[in-house]
């Protein structure tokens, strides 16, 4: 089955479980965080700082008996990410992601790093490319290393001293991986905060003349799943639209001479900017959030949720109490009723990745999309 057939399918059942005519779950996107270990103690994400007020201390990781029945009962879908913690503090992460391979059939997977420890990160990416090349399939592998600052900027902001000379080791080694492995994509990632936005050009220009391909940034959140509530790191809308408007200038400038698959990515990405800087605006989902629906989260430690936004505070299940068995969890009284909040527009925010799916799921805007890719150029002229 084509990926185009897949996602259509993916679609319709999205559509159908929104107006009750679907039951089940069958998500286009998994986000597994694996692990709630991590090396960095950001300013904008308390993930690893178990102090934390309200940390869940106590859980273990789910094991690799554990979510191969997750994986089961969960079956195909397109977009597997994982997230963390720092993914690859689990050694058997190239394990999860075969289990994945072989239970969720993946199109694309995703894997976010600290950059920490350059050398294990590098034998990790070999290992699940090796994985994926024995079994003679094709699945694009990203890994997007964290750049949040230039030197002492990027340390401050991680919490960890020496954290941006770890960066640039990992991005040598990644880069010759990239060399060995064509299905294998490097691309860097930034956190747009307050700490850091008067220095986003130099981090974009930075990250041009190291030639990586593909650099994406995300607003910072406050998120239960960050333990991060309160402490005012996101930048105000006004701003934040200030800085969109010149990445989509950039975006516009370079992408005359990109692929056809590339420029209708960057269309989809202008869209979003928009979205984005009208949810912040508005306070509001400005079109239905699927979160629940075609986009699933899966804690650590079993915990399944509608968004990493929501996390804690509303999660769908415990699926250590239900026989790890996803389809079930969602027929469950509390699984309906946090379902029901999102459509009643209980919540907002712009999550990259579940506004992706929305923006998919929603005839207008995918039609803005569609004029972004026709046009994206002579409004860049217009401008
Ligand atoms: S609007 Fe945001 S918080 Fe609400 S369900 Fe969607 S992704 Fe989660």
């Amino acid at each position: 089955m084509s990926a185009q057939t897949r996602i259509l399918g993916h679609i319709l059942h999205a559509y159908g479980r929104r107006f009750r005519l679907a039951k089940g779950s069958h998500p286009i996107t998994l986000t597994f965080s694996v692990t709630s270990r991590c090396q960095s103690r950001c300013l904008t994400c308390h993930i690893g700082d178990k102090s934390r007020k309200g940390h869940f201390k106590d859980k273990p990781d789910l094991s690799l008996d554990e979510i191969e029945k997750i994986f089961k009962s969960l079956g195909k879908l397109y977009f597997f990410n994982v997230s963390g913690g720092e993914p690859f503090l689990r050694s058997d992460l190239p394990d999860i992601v075969e289990l994945a391979i072989e239970h969720l059939k993946p199109g694309i997977i995703h894997i976010p790093t600290n950059a920490l420890a350059p050398g294990p990160i590098e034998k990790g990416c070999r290992e699940i490319l090796q994985k994926i090349r024995k079994r003679n399939i094709k699945i694009p592998l990203t890994v997007k290393p964290s750049i949040d600052g230039l030197g002492d900027l990027h340390d401050k902001i991680r919490g960890v001293r020496g954290n941006f000379e770890k960066l640039e080791e990992t991005i040598i080694r990644l880069k010759l991986l990239e060399e060995e492995f064509p299905e294998f994509h490097l691309e860097l990632g930034t956190v747009i905060s307050r700490y850091n936005i008067g220095q986003l050009s130099e981090i974009e220009d930075y990250v041009h003349t190291l030639g990586v391909q593909s650099y994406r940034n995300e607003i910072a959140e406050e998120r239960a799943e960050f333990f991060n509530k309160g402490d005012g790191i996101a930048p105000s809308a006004e701003l934040y639209e200030k800085v969109i408007q010149r990445f989509a200038e950039e975006i516009r400038r370079h992408v005359g001479k990109k692929r056809p698959l590339t420029r209708l990515t960057e269309s989809l990405r202008l869209t979003y900017y928009e979205f984005a800087v009208k949810i912040l605006k508005k306070r509001t989902q400005v079109i239905p959030c699927y979160g629940g629906i075609s986009n699933l989260h899966l804690n650590y430690n079993g915990q399944l949720w509608p968004c990493c936004v929501l996390g804690y505070d509303k999660p769908l299940a415990d699926l250590r109490d239900l026989n790890y068995d996803v389809q079930r969890a969602m027929k469950t009284p509390q699984a309906r009723a946090i379902l029901d909040f999102i459509r009643k527009k209980g919540c907002y925010c712009p999550l990259a990745n579940q506004w992706y799916s929305n923006i998919l799921l929603n005839p207008l805007a995918l039609a803005r999309v569609i004029l972004n890719y026709f046009f994206i150029d002579l409004r860049r002229k217009r401008a």
